[in-house]
């Protein structure tokens, strides 16, 4: 790393937005990586990882937490440790883990189904009608998800989580959040992350998003559910060995790097309101609640495709999202000047592709 600084973005020739998972390790982390105690977390336990398990399950209050290499297998582990095979998972129709991660169906044995949704929450008379369908599979677990990434951060409000929970006990399904960035809906909604949490039975939160570690996961719920959970991880081979290394970086992320997540949200927002004003009635965004800015482009004029490559040129990555759509996250690499460059890019890529 001699002579260049490691937390700069990855890309120094453009503002990188196309996911708060670019960001890159603080000094601080690596410090603390270099004096992690470790240990084999195959055999008697990494005392770090075990501690990173214990801080994200009392910050969250939950009884026990298992470390994983992604939140998408900490997703997976709470559905297979909570449900019996043949059943059915509910999900919002757009959430993570029924758009990317439905694959998990396979393994677990289980439908996956979508329940419609606004801004990321289910709606609740389908969901009611869905788990009272006669003759349709049992509901061995419905999922939640917060923030809401394919809407765009949304932050579904604590009433509605709570009306979920209590809908899908009330048929005798457990409850699961996808909270790999609960933390910015905490700073949204400001509520200690443990309010979030309480709305679901088992919770996965992802550390290398805008939390900033360079990997891994947590998933926390019931002792018991966290130990079936333990021992389907080796199964799957995501039980690694002296991970303390990593695991600090995910203790600093947590003790140290919320905090500044609503720094991202006001960077949001700056964007969106100057991404609305590149072209007035043209490109469109939503009013970001956290730190994901999704930009409608002119439904008649060129595609996602063609703006990802002009504003590339233009020192700005984005990533498309759909034919018509762009996906613009921020994060700590994003200051106030990187985002009025990227500003600046969108109106020299519209004067190219819009005239
Ligand atoms: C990123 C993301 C995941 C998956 O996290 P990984 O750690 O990359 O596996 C799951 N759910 C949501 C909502 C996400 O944004």
């Amino acid at each position: 790393m001699t002579g260049t600084d490691a937390t700069a973005p990855s890309d120094p020739s453009g503002v990188d937005l196309r996911s708060d998972t670019v960001t890159r390790p603080t000094p601080a982390m690596y410090e603390r990586m270099r004096r992690a105690p470790l240990g084999d977390d195959g055999l008697d336990g990494d005392p770090t990882a075990r501690e990173l398990e214990a801080l994200v399950a009392r910050t969250l209050d939950k009884e026990a937490g298992l470390y994983v290499p992604t939140a998408t297998m900490g997703n997976l582990l709470a559905v297979l440790a909570q449900t019996e095979r043949q059943g059915q998972v509910l999900l919002e129709a757009t959430a993570h883990m029924f758009l990317t991660e439905r694959g998990g169906a396979t393994l677990a044995g289980l439908a996956y189904l979508g329940i419609a949704g606004t801004a990321g929450a289910m709606d609740l008379d389908e969901l009611e009608r869905t788990l009272r369908r006669p003759g349709g599979l049992r509901t061995e677990l419905v999922g939640m998800e917060t923030s809401h990434a394919n809407a765009g951060g949304a932050v579904p409000p604590l009433e509605h989580m709570r009306a979920v929970m209590e809908a899908a006990r009330g048929a005798g399904a457990r409850v699961h959040l996808d909270g790999a960035r609960l933390f910015n809906a905490a700073v949204a909604l400001e509520v200690a992350p443990a309010a979030i949490a309480g709305c679901a039975d088992s919770v996965a939160v992802c550390l290398s998003k805008g939390l900033s570690a360079p990997a891994g996961a947590v998933l926390v719920g019931p002792t018991a559910t966290i130990e079936r959970a333990r021992r389907l991880r080796k199964m799957l081979g995501g039980t690694q060995r002296q991970v303390g290394v990593v695991a600090a970086a995910g203790l600093e992320a947590i003790e140290t790097m919320a905090g500044r997540l609503a720094d991202d949200h006001r960077q949001a927002r700056r964007l969106a309101e100057g991404l609305g004003a590149v072209r007035p009635g043209a490109l469109r965004t939503n009013t970001p609640a956290t730190n994901i800015v999704l930009a409608d482009l002119p439904a008649h004029g060129p595609d996602s495709a063609a703006w990802t490559h002009a504003l590339r040129e233009h020192g700005v990555l984005v990533r498309a999202w759909g034919g018509h759509r762009l996906r613009l996250v921020t994060h700590r690499h994003i200051d106030t000047a990187a985002v009025d460059a990227a500003i600046a890019g969108f109106r020299r890529a519209a004067d190219t592709l819009l005239g």
